[in-house]
């Protein structure tokens, strides 16, 4: 029986970022909506508050002297302005637009509508931000049944001019006028019309380069027919029209559905809004010569220093992200178009020589001439993060701080992920392969729709999300799987981006992986595959295995854990233990651990915890027969019986406490006594009380009637706590006897101890005061038994309010406090943490609360709290040492406010001590350097 487990099993991955403020930039442009980039440039990298990432790095990019197609960004203001004027636009939006769309046709010698020259824009967002595959993006703007015909003439190329319609009519259906797939439909409408044609013709599933300019027009015209029928709307001929109608769909989509999932799960404020970037369209499409691609400066995956990317000849971008054709490695294009490659090269090394990071970006291919898109600073898994900092580093390209601040400490987790157990794996039977898109090894029931893998998580059962392809749809069902699986698509797909980031498991383009949505079934290797059926997948390998396969841990909690040799000496470990040093060079808290086992502590230590800073005594009795000591305890009726349950439970207690002590190694460990809220503790069912009655020796009547007796209505709120001690002092006597019977005895052994004695759920200093008495009078004892003398602190947990706001009357009898944050925002919230989950998953869709309250500290409310305790516990007691045990100890974004409050540790679960030591060095970094 965990205790509150609803509480601690609520984690949040969210990264730490609070919202800026953008009112001074907004002064400084007022009026100005549209800002040029090209010939002439407006902004720069660092206005992305203002123009967006997208913007404004093609800025960045223009004044490096890069070959970027002009255009301009309409800012975030007008985002903003877009949704506080029931949608609508600043005046001098059109006229600045007009004037911007004037210069790309200068530039370009092509005119927006033109019958002979025609310009078509591509029109995309682009939020402070990235967020992948969130929002939409328009291409090939400016075509109708009149300006296609002008674009075939002008190049010769009537099949282009008609694919680039094709595509429009198709992007501009689905993302401006809502043509979509309905409920039940698991195909997007447009690709099935397409599946028709082709079968109808051709009677296979030949590839789109394949259709022929025929083909296309019939496309055209059945999609036009589609838009009728569906949207009840004719398809807009105006080029202007098409821009405004495009740019109003960009500013909606900020407001889709998968936007306010990602940014909820990424803490982006709403309040950002996105920019809009209307560029000149550069074609991909125009024959052999050109084509699309992303790549990445190094490999995001597992950060080896190579060119890492895919492209597809004769294709937009927009084909090589949405994962419809498997393109090629980047690399390849060297033998294909290679002085295009050889321009990628020079790219790709000016853009890590400017931006000092690692790049994520978007080229287009025309007629071998390469021009640049987009570029940001790529996503990265947590093991390219740490291999990019430290290569980085050692390349003289960033200092050691900024090596630490390049490890995202929400994602830190993942180095500790597991690996297949490898003798369970080499019996496994390896049925596809893919592309390795999300390192890790992840086994799970497979589910080919994101609602059943939604719910089927909600059941508790593992799940593999397997999908052709997937979609920014698929996000509920990828955040619910380990892993993930497509047929289709890249390492720089959507789903492959999303993975990573999130920590996920994934495989993409494993094209021997025939999902059959139909059917609910997968086809692999001859064997069939049904919903809730195993399979297991290796994101580092590319490797999908049948059946379940046993994981095993990572290299680093093999080498620091387990002391294994071999997983010491990887890179992977040597560049862990090098940023974990620059960490404690950094830092200013200490991170303790919550331990109640010597194994626990043994664990903690060797992942670089500087002590315990909660140790539960309760939970030492979970194990075997002791519960029913314990239960023996909590049931007896008299003083006697009291006692002699207490007799049994000293020895336990001592030996734990021994064995804490000396996987110490001489750190202090702070020991809370009894704190069990009795629901947890005494049995509940009729089976159970007779069991104990048995065991013993009682009628089970008795058992009944001393369980009603002690029935509370909230047993949370209920005889927790140090109200147990002042009821029965012989409670706290015993544990104190305990701790320092322990001690003396360890001591002994010729190490070092330094018991810390905490009182929980303390609101009036006299009930301190009452334990203070207990425990000095057993150490008294003990230290004459044993004849030692004993180093030892009694402090408090801070945890419920009136404990805070009276912090300076409890300070005066207490050495230390520890906020016990999971009670302290239970009680200040008046939300109980065993019970929250029925209603915070919508307090959290309604955005009442931005976090869980629970995972990341409520700052505005909880934080006061803490603040407040902390003032007046040290206008008392100048050296009053303070901690934080809550979960929130563990967490990053609150890892940062403890740092901002001048707490001297925070304390989190063995596991988690990693990514608490990077948090709070990242933590004192950015306070010192006021980031
Ligand atoms: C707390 O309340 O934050 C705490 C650490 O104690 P527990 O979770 O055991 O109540
Ligand atoms: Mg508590």
């Amino acid at each position: 029986m965990a205790k509150r487990v609803g509480a601690k099993g609520a984690r949040s991955a969210n990264g730490a970022r609070g919202a800026k403020s953008t009112k001074a930039s907004a002064a400084k442009s007022a009026g100005k909506y549209v800002y040029l980039f090209g010939a002439r440039t407006d902004g720069n990298g660092g206005m992305k508050p203002l123009l967006g990432g997208k913007g404004a790095n093609l800025a960045e990019m223009c004044r490096i002297g890069l070959p970027v197609p002009p255009g301009f960004t309409i800012t975030t203001e007008v985002c903003t302005y877009y949704y506080a004027h029931k949608r609508s636009y600043p005046l001098a939006l059109r006229s600045q637009m007009e004037a911007g769309l004037a210069a790309i046709e200068r530039q370009t010698r092509k005119k927006f509508g033109d019958l002979r020259n025609p310009l078509l824009v591509s029109v995309r967002s682009g939020a402070r931000d990235s967020m992948p595959g969130m929002m939409d993006t328009i291409l090939n703007l400016g075509l109708n049944d009149q300006t296609v015909e002008a674009l075939a003439r002008k190049t010769g190329n009537a099949r282009f001019a008609w694919d680039c319609y094709r595509r429009f009519v198709q992007m501009y259906g689905d993302v401006v006028l809502g043509l979509q797939k309905g409920a039940g439909e698991d195909h997007d409408p447009f690709e099935t019309v397409i599946e028709g044609l082709k079968h109808e013709r051709y009677h296979q599933d030949i590839e789109d380069t394949k259709l022929t300019v025929d083909d296309l027009k019939e496309l055209v015209a059945r999609f036009k027919a589609l838009v009728k029928e569906r949207v009840r709307r004719e398809f807009p001929a105006s080029p202007w029209d098409q821009l405004m109608g495009a740019v109003g769909a960009v500013f909606g989509s900020w407001m889709n559905d998968r936007a306010i999932v990602y940014r909820r799960k990424y803490n982006i404020p709403t309040e950002w809004g996105t920019a809009v970037n209307v560029q000149a369209m550069v074609y991909g499409n125009t024959g052999e010569t050109s084509g699309s691609g992303v790549a990445f400066t190094r490999n995001p995956a597992n950060g080896t220093k190579e060119f890492y990317g895919e492209f597809l000849i004769n294709a937009q971008g927009e084909d090589v992200v949405a994962g419809v054709r498997t393109p090629e490695p980047v690399v390849q294009l060297k033998n294909q178009l290679p002085k295009a490659y050889a321009e990628l090269e020079r790219i790709r090394q000016t853009l890590e020589k400017h931006f000092k990071d690692v790049q994520d970006f978007e080229f287009t291919i025309e007629d071998g001439v390469v021009y640049m898109l987009q570029t940001r600073n790529g996503k990265r898994t947590a093991m390219a993060a740490l291999k990019f900092s430290i290569d980085m580093y050692k390349e003289k390209l960033i200092d050691w701080k900024t090596a630490v601040m390049r490890n995202p400490a929400d994602q830190f987790e993942q180095l500790l992920a597991p690996v297949f157990d490898v003798a369970d794996v080499a019996r496994a039977k390896a049925i596809a392969t893919g592309l390795p898109a999300g390192p890790g090894a992840a086994s799970g029931q497979i589910y080919l729709n994101a609602d059943r893998a939604v719910s089927a998580s909600e059941k508790g059962q593992p799940v593999l999300l397997v999908r052709l392809e997937t979609s920014p749809e698929d996000l509920r069902g990828m955040i619910a799987a380990e892993g993930i699986l497509t047929a289709r698509g890249g390492v720089s797909s959507h789903a492959a981006l999303v993975a990573r980031q999130m920590g996920k498991v994934c495989i993409c383009g494993a094209a021997a992986v025939e999902v059959d949505y139909a059917t609910r079934t997968v086809n692999v290797d001859g064997r069939r595959f049904t919903e809730g059926d195993w399979m297991s997948i290796d994101g580092t390998a590319g490797k999908v295995y049948a059946g379940r396969v046993k994981t095993a841990p990572s290299e680093i909690v093999a080498g620091l854990i387990h002391n294994d040799q071999a997983a010491r000496k990887t890179e992977k470990f040597r560049n862990f233990q090098q940023l974990m040093t620059w960490c404690d060079e950094a830092t200013r808290m200490d991170v303790r651990t919550n331990a109640d086992t010597p194994e626990q502590t043994a664990n903690a230590i060797a992942f670089g915890a500087s002590g315990i800073g909660l140790c539960r005594t309760e939970h030492m009795f979970f194990e075997g027969d002791r519960i029913d000591a314990m239960r023996e305890m909590i049931l007896a009726e008299t003083l006697e019986e009291r006692k002699a349950a207490l007799d049994k439970l000293l020895p336990y207690q001592r030996e734990d406490f021994a064995g804490i002590f000396r996987a110490l190694k001489g750190h202090p460990a702070t020991i809370r006594f009894l704190d069990p809220p009795l629901h947890e503790f005494l049995p509940q069912t009729e089976e159970q009380q007779s069991d104990l009655a048995k065991k013993l020796g009682v009628p089970v009547s008795r058992i009944h009637s001393r369980v009603a007796q002690l029935h509370e209505f909230n047993p949370m709120l209920g005889f927790r706590g140090c109200r147990l001690g002042i009821g029965y002092p012989e409670i706290s006597a015993m544990q104190a006897r305990a701790v320092f019977e322990a001690a003396a005895m360890v001591q002994k052994e010729g190490i070092k101890v330094h018991p810390e004695i905490m009182i929980p759920l303390v609101g009036f200093k006299m009930e301190l005061d009452l334990q203070l008495e207990v425990v000095h009078q057993a150490a008294r004892d003990v230290q004459a038994e044993q004849k030692v003398k004993l180093n030892y602190m009694v402090g408090t947990m801070i945890e419920i309010p009136r404990g805070a706001l009276t912090a300076d009357e409890i300070a005066q009898s207490a050495e230390f406090f520890s906020f016990g944050t999971n009670d302290l925002t239970q009680t200040a919230l008046g939300m109980s943490r065993d019970d929250s989950g029925s209603f915070l998953p919508q307090y959290a869709e309604l955005e009442i609360v931005k976090k869980n309250p629970f995972a990341t500290i409520d700052t505005v409310g909880v934080g006061q709290l803490v603040e407040t305790a902390v003032t007046r516990g040290r206008a008392t007691r100048k050296d009053l040492k303070l901690g934080i045990c809550g979960e929130h100890g563990g967490d990053p974004s609150s890892i940062h406010f403890f740092e901002k409050v001048g707490l001297d540790y925070v304390s989190c679960s063995p596991y988690r001590v990693p990514v608490a030591r990077l948090a709070a060095a990242q933590a004192a970094l950015s306070t010192r350097t006021g980031a």
